[in-house]
């Protein structure tokens, strides 16, 4: 017989859109249970963004102590342990796993580790336990896709779960996929050492950045002995014993010892019993409204199970809303432009709000700054190179410019400092706002200051 248990909320996946969900909801009174097949931090804890920005970090450390001597410092460079490098990665993991495990039990939240399935609007399935609930929230996340006929052997051609687990520095590597986690992957891989390869079909890296973020990154990377291939369509892969071969439209080829497909992700939603509970998929994605609910009236979707943008903090944001929702909170839909975008590669690209190319597919007109980081004392003195670009409304009748649209930075260290851009965008502040506050000197932080005072028509570390 199965056995019943019941609860104000199950959620079914315990990452990031899942358990900020339960925490949220606990935190509220509710009695809320929270099913995950596998460990609780999903995607970003145990496969992307902790596990990712720890190799990067080691990545950043190899190419301090091959350059220290600019800086006057002897250092030498005897390569790179990668086993070592992982029992690193895995510290970080398994410490930050550990501490949000505790959390949630803090909060009195049951978790059930199993797989779960939909049986009902009002319960979830787990082997032959049922777990029932006033509201369900599906939160299963999503999972590496590939290509029609580009089949992924974990060995030559991999994902990028299978490349946090290689214990070798690859020789040389090429990367289809162009965005964040192609990027990153191939800025921490050459610098430990790799020849590394980008093949991407749109016209520039990181195509949903604004076109003079990825012309800078572009720069750098040409500069660090990346190569890319834009525009580039792959046709297909041969696996040897010993490496690769891919062929691109147009008939040229690449080879390599293997190659990380980093073409993006799908949704986890086959198979868990949506559909035949009444929840509408498209292209594998919960449909939702704005307030995160399905066409059911029981059941939300949180994170990258439904078509937003894939970011463990956008996975909060929309598992907090639905919690309040749920609760009777007064709550609001989140502004999507608003989100913090960062790639950690180096440089770091960070953004929010629109693009240029948005700007002027909406028709508004808008005055743009681009300051240099070479004028920032504190990037000089890293020796990092990039710019700051705010765009903000024309002013009409000769008055400054208006609201802020869209700033974009990249340089060393810039992501820490979009925390504020958002501030900006999120508050609806104008050039005139900023530039009447004080940056610390000397710090990053002023790139924001200088490029909103010369906005406001007040530039300081500029060239007139
Ligand atoms: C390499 C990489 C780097 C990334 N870097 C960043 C970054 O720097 N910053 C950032 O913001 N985002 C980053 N991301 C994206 C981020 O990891 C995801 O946006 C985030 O994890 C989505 O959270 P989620 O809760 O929707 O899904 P997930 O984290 O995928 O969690 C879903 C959970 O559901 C569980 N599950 C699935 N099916 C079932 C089932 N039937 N029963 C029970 N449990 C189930 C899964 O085991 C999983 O734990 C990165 C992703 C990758 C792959």
């Amino acid at each position: 017989m199965a056995e019943r248990t019941s609860y104000d909320i199950v959620i079914l996946g315990g990452g990031s859109g899942g358990y900020a969900c339960a925490l949220r909801a606990a935190e509220l009174g509710k009695r809320v249970a929270l099913i995950e097949q596998d460990k609780v931090g999903g995607t970003c804890l145990h496969r992307g963004c902790i596990p990712t920005k720890a190799l990067l970090h080691a990545a950043e450390i190899a190419d301090q102590s091959r350059e220290s001597a600019k800086f006057g410092i002897n250092t030498s460079f005897d390569g790179v342990d990668m086993p070592n490098v992982l029992a690193y990665q895995g510290s970080v993991v398994d410490r930050l796993w550990k501490g949000l495990q505790s959390t949630i039990a803090s909060r009195k939240v049951d978790t059930v580790i199993g797989s779960g399935r939909l049986l009902s609007p009002t319960a979830v399935g787990v082997g032959e336990e049922v777990y029932e609930a006033d509201h369900i929230v599906l939160a299963t996340g999503s999972e590496p896709r590939s290509l029609p006929g580009l089949e992924l052997d974990g060995q030559r051609v991999i994902t990028s779960d299978d490349a946090l687990r290689l214990d070798r520095v690859p020789e040389s590597a090429i990367i289809l996929g162009g965005g964040v986690i192609g990027v990153e992957f191939a800025s921490l891989w050459r610098s430990f050492g790799a020849d590394v390869t980008i093949v991407e079909m749109m016209p520039q890296l990181l195509p949903l950045e604004d076109e003079s973020s990825a012309k800078l990154l572009q720069r750098a990377f040409r500069r660090r002995g990346i190569r890319f291939e834009l525009g580039a369509m792959f046709e297909s892969v041969k696996h040897a014993d010993d490496g690769v071969t891919v062929a691109l439209a147009g008939g040229k080829t690449l080879n390599a010892e293997l190659l990380l497909v980093a073409v993006g992700r799908g949704p986890t939603s086959a198979g868990l019993g949506y559909e035949e509970n009444g929840v509408a998929l498209d292209h594998g994605y919960v449909v939702v409204d704005e307030l995160c609910r399905t066409a059911v009236p029981t059941i939300s979707a949180v994170g990258d199970l439904i078509a937003t943008p894939q970011l463990a903090h956008v996975g909060f944001a929309e598992g907090i809303m639905v919690a309040e929702r749920v609760a009777g909170l007064d709550i609001k839909p989140i502004d999507y432009h608003g989100v913090p975008r960062i790639t950690y590669s180096d440089p770091e690209v960070a953004s929010v709000g629109l693009t240029s190319a948005q700007v002027a597919e909406r028709g508004i007109q808008v005055v743009e700054v681009n300051y240099p980081l070479g004028g920032n004392g504190r990037s000089v003195i890293l020796q990092t190179q990039g710019e700051a670009k705010v765009i903000a409304e024309a002013g009409s009748d000769g008055s400054g410019p208006g609201r802020v649209l869209g700033i974009h930075l990249v340089g060393g260290r810039v992501g820490e400092l979009i925390a504020e851009g958002q501030l900006i965008y999120n508050w609806d502040a104008e050039p005139a706002d900023l530039a009447q506050l004080i940056h610390p000197h000397p710090t990053q932080s002023e790139i924001i200051g200088e490029a909103h005072l010369a906005l406001a028509g007040k530039p300081l570390h500029f060239h007139a």
